[in-house]
């Protein structure tokens, strides 16, 4: 007897390596030969668009773009004009970037829409998939331009912002054939939103460590900044005593290892000093100033905020301990996102009828999801990435097996997705 003709889904991961195949294809689109460079609206990012374009179409979606350039793709619901459930992600890159931040989340859910479409299946709600023009600040240093232009929450003050030759954002906008004014009408209207989920690489190890191909993210952490500044005495390294220094350097070491100490052990927290110089230090000199950066962030507000507090209380007992005067200034403040507990149960759901375990973290780096968090309960999956999960890198990678398995469980997500009875 014959052996029965496989049939496409029988074969290994098809929808994973198709996913992965479309991430290497859109890595051609870049401006910078031989790394993947796709900064906001270059030519290698109209290529993109243009390739995202075409399989939507191709998975039966009707495409539009709008003034900020995304590039949005509705799978009609059975009755037409229901609202939506919205998934994506960014389709920019930092420089040298890897190949599936970002793009993963707008992949992934073509190619399961594209099964949809040949099995004829269609949802009570529309499936929109965002392609977000620009998450990453690369090319005039403001980020999420394109969810925050969905979300209705766009800076216009940005669009004076110019690029590295000189040229506005306003300019780049029109050049591109799209018209700035027209910004305020790329917000979507709340009550056409049941809900919105991205599919994101996790871009860390902690799937990786634990054996786990997908995880539920429980908040976007938020995040304080600060750049401090301490000016103690420089001296001659021979001639004065330990006992009477007033060492910059030291007292930053000292506080940036507090830092370590109290950001360690509580799940969430992270703390980090990721600038740290002696300005006109010399082997022979006791450092006279120091400049370091603290980075602090956590799921949750008040977590991370009784870390700050007690980071800045240290600061001021080490400097007055060590005679040093601090100067400390906040540059940066933003409160975590929650994901809507509604989906996150579905998305544990989902991936329970996998067999698979489910394991919620929270997210340390900002998403898309953030912005559409204004117009829309949001939720995220993460997905593994090898290599230690490093990310923002050509080193990062992940496999077609766990795209197959992050895609079966966005199948069986959109399948059961029952919305909230009163949406935003
Ligand atoms: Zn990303």
């Amino acid at each position: 007897m014959a052996a029965p003709v496989p049939s496409e889904l029988d074969l290994p991961n098809p929808i994973g390596s198709q996913i992965l195949q479309w991430a290497d294809e859109l890595a051609s689109h870049t401006e910078q030969p031989g790394m993947l460079t796709r900064t906001y609206l270059t030519p290698a990012h109209h290529g993109a668009a243009a390739r995202i374009r075409d399989w939507m179409e191709q998975a039966g979606m009707t495409v539009r773009r709008d003034a900020a350039g995304n590039v949005i793709g509705r799978y009609e619901a059975e009755r037409p004009g229901a609202p939506a459930l919205m998934t994506g992600s960014h389709f920019d890159t930092v420089r040298d970037a890897g190949r599936y931040d970002g793009n993963l989340g707008v992949l992934l859910p073509i190619a399961c829409i594209a099964q949809w479409h040949r099995q004829g299946r269609r949802f009570p709600f529309a499936l929109e998939v965002v392609a977000f023009a620009e998450e990453e600040g690369v090319r005039f240093k403001a980020t999420l331009l394109g969810s925050r232009a969905i979300a209705g929450t766009f800076d216009y003050a940005v669009l004076d912002n110019v690029d590295e030759s000189g040229v506005t954002m306003r300019e780049a906008i029109r050049l591109a054939g799209f018209d700035p004014q027209a910004l305020p009408a790329a917000a979507c209207p709340p009550q056409q939103m049941l809900a919105f989920v991205e599919v994101h690489i996790e871009q860390g190890p902690v799937l990786l460590n634990e054996g786990l191909p997908v995880g539920v993210v429980t908040a976007i952490s938020g995040a304080s900044r600060f750049l401090v500044e301490l000016e103690g005495l420089a001296g001659h390294a021979g001639t004065v005593p330990m006992e009477m220094r007033r060492d910059a350097a030291m007292a930053a070491a000292e506080i940036g290892l507090y830092i370590e100490r109290r950001c360690s052990g509580t799940p969430g927290l992270v703390g980090t000093v990721g600038q740290l110089q002696v300005p006109n230090g010399a082997t022979n000199v006791v450092p006279g100033r120091a400049i370091f950066s603290i980075d602090i962030r956590a799921g949750e507000d008040a977590l991370r905020q009784a870390a700050v507090q007690d980071v800045l209380a240290e600061i001021e007992r080490v400097c007055a301990r060590r005679g040093i005067r601090p100067e400390v200034r906040r540059t940066h403040e933003a409160a975590s996102v929650p994901c809507a507990g509604w989906l996150r149960e579905q998305w544990a759901q989902a991936i329970a009828r996998q067999g698979l375990p489910v394991r919620q973290l929270p997210s340390g780096a900002g998403h898309d999801a953030m912005a559409i968090a204004a117009i829309a309960d949001v939720a995220m999956l993460f997905v593994r990435c090898g290599n230690g999960g490093i990310s923002h890198h050509p080193t990062e990678t992940m496999t077609a097996q766990d795209a197959d398995i992050a895609a079966r469980v966005f199948r069986d997500f959109v399948e059961h997705f029952h919305p909230q009875a009163s949406p935003r």
